[in-house]
């Protein structure tokens, strides 16, 4: 067997606020369906009852807008497939999706996952914003959506929760300090790795977020939940070297996910 080797050269720390910009519904387990009889609750850190926005959820809703953008293959998992994996170490060389998400079970063709998104909290002016507002529950509002059952005419009404609209997740904690959105993008040389195509793919993540805006977040989308807007970009890029340490070379801001995008070559520039 060759000898397997794998550096880790730099990498891009992409902070920004989400805004809600219609109602956001991100589902949780449901268990607790005894408060208020709400049939669709929303996911909430276990400590602050607060909701918040896994990094899952992002990272899963810009990989699967990205697959049918880029009509990729929907095979997994084999018996009900619901989305795109590379089975084979030659497509998954090209495949910049698999590269940047990453691919589900040990695959011994698959080189490290690229990207890293982080869980995103209430920015405290929301938290403060929503506790006086009273809302319905504590921080979000229910919404009676009734179905019409098409044989019987029956209307059968459901209790959805969403966190309300103009909330912002990122901004500053509690303590006044920087809390944004954080996604972590690592470029990697050596075996199956080329520093320069991670430099480009960076460009899928951009792609990923733009795909977002014009789409929904979590649940009851084509209802109007879940409309997200992107703001404050700021881009930093770290070089990693066990001699040298680690260090910042460059940092950019953009106010929006068009603004980045149109200047991505030089935060590319950055990382080759
Ligand atoms: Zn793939």
């Amino acid at each position: 067997m060759s000898e397997r080797k794998i550096k880790l050269e730099k990498r891009v720390f992409i902070t920004f606020d989400i805004e809600a910009v219609t109602g956001l519904h991100i589902g949780g387990s449901d268990v607790k369906t005894e408060i208020g009889g709400v049939d669709k609750t929303v996911v909430r850190d276990p400590l602050t009852d607060r909701p918040y926005i896994p990094g899952s959820s992002l990272k899963g809703k810009m990989r699967s807008l990205l697959e049918k953008y880029n009509n990729k293959e929907i095979n997994f998992p084999p018996n009900k497939p619901a989305f795109h994996v590379c089975q084979d170490g030659t497509k998954y060389a090209d495949c910049d999706i698999c590269q940047v998400f990453g691919v589900s079970g040990e695959k011994e063709f698959a080189t490290p996952t690229r990207l890293v998104v982080r869980d995103s909290f209430l920015s405290w002016k929301s938290v403060v914003d929503l506790q006086k507002a009273q809302t319905d529950l504590p921080y979000t509002e229910v919404k009676t959506e009734v179905s019409i059952d098409r044989v019987t005419s029956a209307a059968n009404p459901r209790q959805m929760e969403r966190v309300p609209a103009g909330v912002i997740f990122g901004g500053k904690d509690e303590e006044g300090k920087d809390q944004p959105t954080e996604l972590v993008y690592s470029v990697y040389s050596g075996t199956n790795c080329d520093a320069q195509k991670d430099a480009d793919r960076l460009g899928v993540i951009i792609e990923g977020l733009k795909l977002l805006e014009d789409d929904y977040l979590g649940g009851l989308g084509s209802r109007g939940s879940g409309k997200v807007r992107f703001n404050g970009f700021k881009v930093k890029v770290l070089a990693l070297d066990p001699e040298k340490g680690i260090r910042e070379i460059k940092d950019f801001s953009y106010s929006t996910i068009n603004d980045f995008s149109t200047n991505l070559t030089e935060v590319q520039g950055a990382l080759k």
